[in-house]
Protein backbone atom coordinates (compact mmCIF):
# COMPACT_ATOMS: atom_id res chain seq x y z
CA UNK A 1 0.00 0.00 0.00
CA UNK A 2 1.27 3.63 -1.09
CA UNK A 3 1.65 5.71 2.05
CA UNK A 4 -0.37 9.05 1.86
CA UNK A 5 1.62 11.88 2.33
CA UNK A 6 1.12 15.08 4.96
CA UNK A 7 2.71 18.36 5.17
CA UNK A 8 3.17 20.05 8.93
CA UNK A 9 4.83 23.46 9.49
CA UNK A 10 6.32 23.89 12.57
CA UNK A 11 8.33 21.56 14.28
CA UNK A 12 7.45 22.64 17.67
CA UNK A 13 6.00 20.78 20.78
CA UNK A 14 2.71 21.09 18.51
CA UNK A 15 3.79 20.27 14.72
CA UNK A 16 6.39 17.30 16.49
CA UNK A 17 3.01 15.57 17.91
CA UNK A 18 1.13 15.97 14.83
CA UNK A 19 4.25 14.26 13.06
CA UNK A 20 4.07 11.46 15.46
CA UNK A 21 0.47 10.77 15.46
CA UNK A 22 0.20 11.38 11.61
CA UNK A 23 3.38 8.88 11.06
CA UNK A 24 1.60 6.21 13.26
CA UNK A 25 -1.72 6.76 11.28
CA UNK A 26 0.32 5.36 7.98
CA UNK A 27 0.98 8.88 7.00
CA UNK A 28 4.33 9.86 5.51
CA UNK A 29 5.32 13.29 7.07
CA UNK A 30 7.18 16.21 5.72
CA UNK A 31 7.98 18.59 8.42
CA UNK A 32 8.72 22.42 7.34
CA UNK A 33 10.00 24.45 10.06
CA UNK A 34 11.48 27.88 9.35
CA UNK A 35 14.72 27.31 11.88
CA UNK A 36 17.79 26.30 11.03
CA UNK A 37 18.18 23.60 13.70
CA UNK A 38 16.45 22.62 17.12
CA UNK A 39 16.18 24.74 19.50
CA UNK A 40 14.03 24.78 22.18
CA UNK A 41 13.89 27.92 24.53
CA UNK A 42 11.74 28.40 27.26
CA UNK A 43 13.37 26.94 30.58
CA UNK A 44 10.71 23.87 31.72
CA UNK A 45 7.12 22.66 31.04
CA UNK A 46 4.99 20.92 33.39
CA UNK A 47 3.40 17.72 31.37
CA UNK A 48 -0.29 17.14 33.52
CA UNK A 49 -1.85 13.81 34.11
CA UNK A 50 -3.51 15.06 30.39
CA UNK A 51 -0.96 15.72 28.78
CA UNK A 52 1.27 12.65 29.98
CA UNK A 53 -1.97 10.34 28.35
CA UNK A 54 -1.88 11.89 25.18
CA UNK A 55 2.15 11.16 25.22
CA UNK A 56 0.97 7.45 25.79
CA UNK A 57 -0.59 7.45 23.25
CA UNK A 58 1.61 8.59 20.28
CA UNK A 59 3.91 6.02 22.18
CA UNK A 60 6.33 8.44 23.90
CA UNK A 61 5.14 8.77 27.61
CA UNK A 62 8.25 6.12 29.07
CA UNK A 63 10.70 8.36 27.00
CA UNK A 64 9.77 11.57 28.67
CA UNK A 65 9.42 9.96 32.19
CA UNK A 66 12.95 9.22 31.47
CA UNK A 67 14.11 12.47 30.94
CA UNK A 68 11.45 14.26 33.19
CA UNK A 69 10.49 14.27 37.07
CA UNK A 70 7.39 13.35 38.55
CA UNK A 71 5.88 16.06 40.78
CA UNK A 72 2.68 16.73 42.22
CA UNK A 73 0.99 19.65 42.89
CA UNK A 74 2.37 21.48 46.22
CA UNK A 75 0.88 23.78 48.25
CA UNK A 76 -0.61 27.98 47.02
CA UNK A 77 1.01 30.30 49.73
CA UNK A 78 0.84 33.49 50.27
CA UNK A 79 4.10 35.64 50.05
CA UNK A 80 4.34 35.65 53.76
CA UNK A 81 4.27 31.54 53.13
CA UNK A 82 1.22 30.76 54.97
CA UNK A 83 -0.96 28.09 53.02
CA UNK A 84 -3.80 29.42 51.13
CA UNK A 85 -4.54 25.74 49.70
CA UNK A 86 -3.02 22.74 50.76
CA UNK A 87 -1.60 20.30 48.54
CA UNK A 88 -3.34 17.92 47.15
CA UNK A 89 -2.31 14.27 47.54
CA UNK A 90 -5.16 12.73 45.61
CA UNK A 91 -4.17 14.72 42.14
CA UNK A 92 -2.61 12.59 39.70
CA UNK A 93 1.03 13.39 39.17
CA UNK A 94 2.61 14.82 36.22
CA UNK A 95 6.22 14.77 34.78
CA UNK A 96 8.21 18.50 34.97
CA UNK A 97 10.80 18.47 32.05
CA UNK A 98 13.52 21.01 30.22
CA UNK A 99 11.85 22.30 27.02
CA UNK A 100 15.28 21.10 25.69
CA UNK A 101 14.72 17.61 26.63
CA UNK A 102 10.96 17.27 25.51
CA UNK A 103 12.01 18.29 21.95
CA UNK A 104 14.69 15.59 21.77
CA UNK A 105 12.21 13.37 22.31
CA UNK A 106 9.47 14.18 20.13
CA UNK A 107 12.38 15.09 17.25
CA UNK A 108 13.40 11.08 17.84
CA UNK A 109 9.80 9.62 17.57
CA UNK A 110 9.14 11.21 14.19
CA UNK A 111 10.16 9.47 11.45
CA UNK A 112 14.11 10.35 10.72
CA UNK A 113 14.53 12.79 7.71
CA UNK A 114 11.20 13.92 8.38
CA UNK A 115 12.12 17.67 9.26
CA UNK A 116 13.21 20.37 6.79
CA UNK A 117 15.17 22.59 8.65
CA UNK A 118 15.24 26.59 7.07
CA UNK A 119 12.04 26.48 5.10
CA UNK A 120 9.71 29.31 6.01
CA UNK A 121 6.06 28.75 4.46
CA UNK A 122 4.93 32.24 3.43
CA UNK A 123 1.72 30.72 2.00
CA UNK A 124 -0.17 27.10 0.35
CA UNK A 125 -2.77 26.94 -2.03
CA UNK A 126 -5.63 24.11 -2.03
CA UNK A 127 -6.92 21.88 -4.69
CA UNK A 128 -9.65 19.29 -4.20
CA UNK A 129 -6.88 16.53 -4.62
CA UNK A 130 -4.15 18.17 -2.09
CA UNK A 131 -2.48 21.21 -1.02
CA UNK A 132 0.77 22.93 -1.92
CA UNK A 133 2.78 25.27 -0.08
CA UNK A 134 5.37 27.90 -0.85
CA UNK A 135 8.56 28.24 0.98
CA UNK A 136 10.06 31.35 1.30
CA UNK A 137 13.27 30.28 -1.04
CA UNK A 138 10.56 29.98 -4.02
CA UNK A 139 10.08 25.82 -3.64
CA UNK A 140 6.46 24.35 -3.53
CA UNK A 141 5.97 21.25 -1.38
CA UNK A 142 3.01 19.29 -2.37
CA UNK A 143 1.07 17.00 0.18
CA UNK A 144 -2.23 15.71 0.33
CA UNK A 145 -3.22 17.33 3.61
CA UNK A 146 -1.66 20.25 5.45
CA UNK A 147 -1.48 20.77 9.17
CA UNK A 148 -0.58 23.92 10.22
CA UNK A 149 1.20 24.53 13.58
CA UNK A 150 3.53 27.29 13.46
CA UNK A 151 2.50 28.93 16.88
CA UNK A 152 0.51 31.82 18.65
CA UNK A 153 2.04 34.21 15.53
CA UNK A 154 0.97 32.30 12.69
CA UNK A 155 1.55 33.36 9.79
CA UNK A 156 -0.36 30.73 7.59
CA UNK A 157 -3.57 31.81 10.33
CA UNK A 158 -3.43 35.13 8.97
CA UNK A 159 -3.57 34.05 5.82
CA UNK A 160 -7.03 32.14 6.18
CA UNK A 161 -8.48 34.39 8.97
CA UNK A 162 -6.96 37.83 8.05
CA UNK A 163 -5.22 40.05 11.04
CA UNK A 164 -6.52 39.38 14.72
CA UNK A 165 -4.57 40.85 17.29
CA UNK A 166 -3.16 38.90 20.11
CA UNK A 167 -5.11 39.61 23.62
CA UNK A 168 -2.34 40.19 25.77
CA UNK A 169 -3.14 39.02 29.19
CA UNK A 170 -1.86 42.18 31.42
CA UNK A 171 0.80 40.19 32.99
CA UNK A 172 4.62 39.41 31.80
CA UNK A 173 6.31 35.93 33.21
CA UNK A 174 10.14 35.56 33.80
CA UNK A 175 11.14 32.05 33.38
CA UNK A 176 15.03 30.11 34.30
CA UNK A 177 16.60 27.01 35.14
CA UNK A 178 18.19 26.87 38.36
CA UNK A 179 20.78 24.41 40.14
CA UNK A 180 18.76 24.05 43.23
CA UNK A 181 17.58 21.19 45.05
CA UNK A 182 13.45 21.86 45.79
CA UNK A 183 12.39 18.21 46.35
CA UNK A 184 9.56 16.80 44.63
CA UNK A 185 7.14 19.18 45.24
CA UNK A 186 5.79 21.85 43.10
CA UNK A 187 4.48 24.96 44.28
CA UNK A 188 3.04 28.74 43.61
CA UNK A 189 2.98 31.82 45.78
CA UNK A 190 0.65 34.60 44.85
CA UNK A 191 1.20 38.32 46.28
CA UNK A 192 -0.58 41.12 45.24
CA UNK A 193 0.07 41.90 41.31
CA UNK A 194 2.65 39.46 41.22
CA UNK A 195 3.08 35.47 41.72
CA UNK A 196 6.18 33.01 41.89
CA UNK A 197 6.15 29.38 40.79
CA UNK A 198 8.86 26.45 41.66
CA UNK A 199 8.80 23.34 39.50
CA UNK A 200 11.38 20.23 40.42
CA UNK A 201 13.43 18.83 37.91
CA UNK A 202 15.91 16.08 37.87
CA UNK A 203 19.48 16.00 38.69
CA UNK A 204 19.13 18.78 41.92
CA UNK A 205 17.54 21.52 39.41
CA UNK A 206 14.70 23.41 39.24
CA UNK A 207 12.28 25.44 36.90
CA UNK A 208 11.19 28.44 38.51
CA UNK A 209 8.83 31.36 37.17
CA UNK A 210 7.46 34.31 38.10
CA UNK A 211 4.74 36.55 36.87
CA UNK A 212 3.97 40.51 37.85
CA UNK A 213 1.14 42.38 36.26
CA UNK A 214 2.55 44.86 33.73
CA UNK A 215 1.88 46.81 30.79
CA UNK A 216 3.23 44.90 27.61
CA UNK A 217 6.63 45.65 26.35
CA UNK A 218 8.69 46.28 29.37
CA UNK A 219 12.72 46.03 29.47
CA UNK A 220 14.69 44.86 32.38
CA UNK A 221 17.44 46.93 32.22
CA UNK A 222 19.52 45.82 34.74
CA UNK A 223 19.06 42.65 34.02
CA UNK A 224 16.19 39.83 34.60
CA UNK A 225 17.75 38.29 37.72
CA UNK A 226 17.94 41.75 39.29
CA UNK A 227 14.79 42.80 38.50
CA UNK A 228 13.52 40.25 40.08
CA UNK A 229 15.73 40.00 43.32
CA UNK A 230 13.65 43.69 43.52
CA UNK A 231 10.46 42.47 42.96
CA UNK A 232 10.37 39.28 45.08
CA UNK A 233 12.12 41.24 47.62
CA UNK A 234 10.93 39.52 51.36
CA UNK A 235 8.80 36.79 49.58
CA UNK A 236 9.41 33.35 51.82
CA UNK A 237 11.95 30.68 51.65
CA UNK A 238 13.98 29.54 49.26
CA UNK A 239 12.40 32.21 46.76
CA UNK A 240 15.23 34.74 47.06
CA UNK A 241 17.89 32.16 47.54
CA UNK A 242 16.05 30.50 43.98
CA UNK A 243 16.55 33.93 42.36
CA UNK A 244 20.19 34.61 43.48
CA UNK A 245 20.78 30.70 41.93
CA UNK A 246 19.83 31.92 38.62
CA UNK A 247 22.41 32.87 35.63
CA UNK A 248 21.72 36.56 34.73
CA UNK A 249 21.81 35.38 31.61
CA UNK A 250 19.25 32.97 31.73
CA UNK A 251 16.34 34.81 33.16
CA UNK A 252 13.92 34.74 29.93
CA UNK A 253 11.41 37.78 30.20
CA UNK A 254 7.73 37.17 27.89
CA UNK A 255 4.30 39.34 27.72
CA UNK A 256 1.76 36.77 27.94
CA UNK A 257 -0.94 36.38 25.24
CA UNK A 258 -3.78 34.14 23.80
CA UNK A 259 -6.98 34.74 21.68
CA UNK A 260 -10.42 34.52 22.29
CA UNK A 261 -11.29 30.74 21.13
CA UNK A 262 -11.82 30.36 17.41
CA UNK A 263 -14.73 28.80 16.04
CA UNK A 264 -14.56 26.40 13.47
CA UNK A 265 -13.97 25.50 11.06
CA UNK A 266 -9.98 25.84 12.11
CA UNK A 267 -9.06 25.43 8.22
CA UNK A 268 -10.16 24.91 4.93
CA UNK A 269 -10.56 22.14 2.32
CA UNK A 270 -7.40 19.34 3.44
CA UNK A 271 -5.62 22.11 6.13
CA UNK A 272 -6.29 21.95 9.65
CA UNK A 273 -4.27 23.65 12.45
CA UNK A 274 -3.22 22.62 15.83
CA UNK A 275 -1.56 23.82 18.68
CA UNK A 276 -0.70 27.63 19.63
CA UNK A 277 -1.62 28.34 16.17
CA UNK A 278 -5.07 27.42 16.35
CA UNK A 279 -5.35 27.25 20.63
CA UNK A 280 -3.19 29.53 22.10
CA UNK A 281 -4.05 29.60 25.81
CA UNK A 282 -1.85 31.90 28.75
CA UNK A 283 -0.20 29.10 30.78
CA UNK A 284 -2.07 30.02 34.45
CA UNK A 285 -2.91 26.20 33.93
CA UNK A 286 0.00 24.71 32.63
CA UNK A 287 -2.04 23.54 29.53
CA UNK A 288 -0.89 24.70 25.95
CA UNK A 289 1.62 22.16 25.60
CA UNK A 290 -0.87 19.60 26.87
CA UNK A 291 -3.83 20.78 24.21
CA UNK A 292 -1.14 20.75 21.25
CA UNK A 293 -0.63 17.42 22.08
CA UNK A 294 -4.07 16.05 22.98
CA UNK A 295 -4.77 17.67 19.66
CA UNK A 296 -2.33 15.55 17.53
CA UNK A 297 -3.56 12.74 19.02
CA UNK A 298 -7.14 13.42 17.68
CA UNK A 299 -6.12 14.14 14.54
CA UNK A 300 -4.35 10.89 13.82
CA UNK A 301 -7.27 9.15 15.33
CA UNK A 302 -10.14 10.67 12.89
CA UNK A 303 -7.76 10.19 10.03
CA UNK A 304 -7.36 6.72 11.14
CA UNK A 305 -11.15 6.09 11.31
CA UNK A 306 -11.85 8.35 8.14
CA UNK A 307 -8.92 7.63 5.50
CA UNK A 308 -11.21 8.07 2.61
CA UNK A 309 -12.23 11.33 3.21
CA UNK A 310 -9.27 13.42 4.47
CA UNK A 311 -12.07 16.92 4.16
CA UNK A 312 -14.44 15.60 6.70
CA UNK A 313 -12.00 13.78 8.75
CA UNK A 314 -10.31 17.51 9.16
CA UNK A 315 -13.49 18.85 10.19
CA UNK A 316 -14.56 16.11 12.46
CA UNK A 317 -10.94 16.59 14.28
CA UNK A 318 -11.62 20.40 14.70
CA UNK A 319 -15.47 19.63 15.79
CA UNK A 320 -13.91 17.22 18.58
CA UNK A 321 -11.48 19.59 19.95
CA UNK A 322 -13.31 23.07 19.76
CA UNK A 323 -14.98 22.87 22.97
CA UNK A 324 -11.81 21.29 25.09
CA UNK A 325 -9.63 24.16 23.88
CA UNK A 326 -11.83 26.59 24.35
CA UNK A 327 -13.24 25.52 27.99
CA UNK A 328 -9.06 25.21 28.93
CA UNK A 329 -8.38 29.22 27.33
CA UNK A 330 -11.24 30.45 29.18
CA UNK A 331 -10.59 28.43 32.40
CA UNK A 332 -7.22 29.87 32.23
CA UNK A 333 -7.71 33.04 31.35
CA UNK A 334 -10.13 33.49 34.45
CA UNK A 335 -7.60 31.48 36.48
CA UNK A 336 -5.23 34.48 35.56
CA UNK A 337 -7.38 36.89 35.99
CA UNK A 338 -7.91 35.90 39.95
CA UNK A 339 -4.55 35.36 40.56
CA UNK A 340 -3.33 38.64 39.51
CA UNK A 341 -5.48 41.03 41.31
CA UNK A 342 -3.08 43.20 42.63
CA UNK A 343 -5.08 45.74 45.13
CA UNK A 344 -4.78 44.51 48.80
CA UNK A 345 -8.33 45.23 49.39
CA UNK A 346 -9.22 42.26 45.96
CA UNK A 347 -5.89 40.22 46.94
CA UNK A 348 -7.09 40.05 50.79
CA UNK A 349 -10.98 38.82 49.75
CA UNK A 350 -9.06 36.33 47.11
CA UNK A 351 -7.16 34.87 49.48
CA UNK A 352 -10.00 34.14 51.85
CA UNK A 353 -12.36 32.68 49.40
CA UNK A 354 -9.19 30.55 48.40
CA UNK A 355 -8.98 29.28 52.02
CA UNK A 356 -12.50 28.23 51.93
CA UNK A 357 -12.87 26.47 49.23
CA UNK A 358 -14.00 22.87 49.42
CA UNK A 359 -11.81 20.38 48.53
CA UNK A 360 -14.30 18.57 46.52
CA UNK A 361 -14.78 21.45 44.43
CA UNK A 362 -11.29 22.00 43.70
CA UNK A 363 -11.05 18.27 43.01
CA UNK A 364 -14.21 18.61 40.45
CA UNK A 365 -12.65 21.64 38.66
CA UNK A 366 -8.99 19.86 38.31
CA UNK A 367 -10.26 16.46 37.28
CA UNK A 368 -11.88 17.89 34.20
CA UNK A 369 -8.84 19.01 33.01
CA UNK A 370 -6.65 16.56 34.40
CA UNK A 371 -8.83 13.60 34.37
CA UNK A 372 -9.37 14.17 30.72
CA UNK A 373 -8.64 10.85 28.38
CA UNK A 374 -8.26 11.86 24.51
CA UNK A 375 -8.64 8.46 23.42
CA UNK A 376 -12.02 8.15 24.74
CA UNK A 377 -13.06 11.98 24.73
CA UNK A 378 -13.79 11.27 28.02
CA UNK A 379 -12.80 12.44 31.61
CA UNK A 380 -12.09 9.30 33.63
CA UNK A 381 -14.26 8.58 36.86
C1 LIG B 1 5.54 31.10 29.99
C2 LIG B 1 4.91 29.87 29.39
C3 LIG B 1 4.86 28.72 30.13
C4 LIG B 1 4.22 27.59 29.61
N1 LIG B 1 4.15 26.48 30.38
C5 LIG B 1 3.48 25.41 29.92
C6 LIG B 1 3.40 24.22 30.72
O1 LIG B 1 3.97 24.15 31.82
N2 LIG B 1 2.70 23.16 30.23
C7 LIG B 1 2.08 23.21 29.02
O2 LIG B 1 1.42 22.22 28.64
N3 LIG B 1 2.17 24.30 28.22
C8 LIG B 1 2.86 25.39 28.64
N4 LIG B 1 2.98 26.50 27.86
C9 LIG B 1 2.37 26.52 26.51
C10 LIG B 1 3.29 25.84 25.49
O3 LIG B 1 4.59 26.36 25.58
C11 LIG B 1 2.75 26.07 24.09
O4 LIG B 1 1.37 25.81 24.06
C12 LIG B 1 3.43 25.16 23.08
O5 LIG B 1 4.82 25.30 23.14
C13 LIG B 1 2.91 25.47 21.68
O6 LIG B 1 3.57 24.67 20.75
P1 LIG B 1 3.34 24.92 19.20
O7 LIG B 1 4.15 23.86 18.52
O8 LIG B 1 1.90 25.02 18.88
O9 LIG B 1 3.95 26.36 18.90
P2 LIG B 1 5.47 26.84 18.93
O10 LIG B 1 6.21 26.21 20.04
O11 LIG B 1 5.43 28.33 18.87
O12 LIG B 1 6.08 26.26 17.58
C14 LIG B 1 5.82 26.82 16.32
C15 LIG B 1 6.95 26.46 15.39
O13 LIG B 1 6.62 26.89 14.08
C16 LIG B 1 7.76 27.51 13.49
N5 LIG B 1 7.27 28.46 12.47
C17 LIG B 1 6.62 29.62 12.68
N6 LIG B 1 6.27 30.18 11.50
C18 LIG B 1 6.72 29.35 10.52
C19 LIG B 1 6.67 29.38 9.11
N7 LIG B 1 6.07 30.38 8.44
N8 LIG B 1 7.23 28.35 8.42
C20 LIG B 1 7.84 27.31 9.06
N9 LIG B 1 7.92 27.24 10.43
C21 LIG B 1 7.36 28.23 11.15
C22 LIG B 1 8.47 28.19 14.67
O14 LIG B 1 9.83 28.44 14.38
C23 LIG B 1 8.28 27.14 15.76
O15 LIG B 1 9.31 26.19 15.78
C24 LIG B 1 3.62 27.64 28.34
C25 LIG B 1 3.70 28.81 27.57
C26 LIG B 1 4.34 29.92 28.09
C27 LIG B 1 4.40 31.18 27.27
Amino acid sequence: MTRRSALVVGAGIGGLSAAIALANSGWTVRVLERRARSVATGAGLTLAANAMRALGELGVAAAVRKVGTPFTLGALRRADGRVLMDADASMPQGVAVRRSDLHDVLQDAVPPGSVTWSASVDAFETTPEGVSVRLGDGRTIEGELLVVADGLRSRLRRRMYGSEPLRYAGSTVWRALVPFDVGSLSSETWGCGRRFGIVPLRDGWAYVFAVEVTPSGGRDAEGGRRALIKRFAGWHDPIAELIHAADDDAVMRDDLYDRPPLRTPWGQGRVTMLGDAAHPTTPNLGQGAAQAMESAVMLGRVLQERPDDVVLALRRYEAMRAPRTAMITRTSARFGWLAQRSSPVACALRDALLQRTPSPWRERQLAAILGYDVTTDRIRP
